[in-house]
């Protein structure tokens, strides 16, 4: 029963998650509880409260990534405009992108193109890709955002110019906790992936390395 399998696939990949949240966030605490011993002790050195609060913030960044994820039962679904989605988000993010010499553009392509979805979550998707876009331009340059419809299929494009992704890094993106970033969580992929399936869309990458990345999201119409 082709159902029943679906259903498992599901099971095992919210369990794969779990298994790895689990074990990610085990870290800082077991390092927590060594240094907050060592306090107990009275051996208290002033970097142990510093290595804490790192450990504690780092548990905390773990979670409002995956706050996003909540239920999706819970949360409202309306008719988005996804046009307004993106370019809402491109103004958020430019501030942070004129510092590091990096213009966002937009471009609308058609004049509505409305999709189905809970809006938090939607911009959630564009601010984790325009934002990796940012991560991945050291020396500036153009970020290119546009969104289309041919009536059934909303698609969306974020393209960098920025430093790409060779092969090996293109098949594990995605992964939770999987980043090259020093401080990076590796949730934004994940995050991104989750919810753009849960409203039967795709997510495609285009990659060259030292040229650049166009992430491809295409979502059902929601006027079809
Ligand atoms: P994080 O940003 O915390 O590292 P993500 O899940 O957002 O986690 O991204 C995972 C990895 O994918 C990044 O560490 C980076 O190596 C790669 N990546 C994502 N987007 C881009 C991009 N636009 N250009 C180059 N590399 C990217
Ligand atoms: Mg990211």
């Amino acid at each position: 029963n082709r159902q029943l399998t679906i259903k498992a696939e599901k099971l095992s990949l919210a369990g794969q998650l779990a298994a790895s949240i689990a074990h990610e966030i085990r870290n800082p605490l077991t390092s927590i509880k060594g240094f907050m011993k060592l306090a107990q002790e009275d051996v208290m050195h002033e970097a142990y409260y510093t290595i804490i609060e790192d450990e504690i913030d780092r548990i905390e960044t773990i979670a409002s990534e995956l706050m996003v994820l909540g239920k999706p039962v819970s949360l409202e679904i309306e008719v988005c405009d996804a046009g307004k989605m993106v370019r809402d988000v491109c103004i958020l993010l430019q501030p942070q992108a004129v510092m590091r010499k990096i213009d966002i553009q937009y471009k609308a392509i058609e004049p509505a193109c409305f999709i189905r979805c809970n809006a938090g979550q939607m911009k959630q998707v564009f601010i984790n890709l325009i934002k990796n876009a940012t991560e991945a331009m050291d020396n500036g340059g153009v970020i290119r955002t546009s969104v289309q419809s041919d009536g059934e299929t909303v698609r969306i494009l974020i393209a960098d110019e920025g430093k790409g992704m060779p092969e090996h890094v293109l098949r594990k993106i995605g992964e939770p906790f999987y980043s090259t970033k020093e401080d990076g969580t590796g949730l934004g992929l994940m995050v991104c992936f989750t919810i753009v399936e849960q409203y039967n869309g795709t997510i495609k990458v285009e990659s060259v390395v030292n040229e650049g990345t166009t992430f491809t999201i295409e979502l059902p119409s929601a006027y079809t």
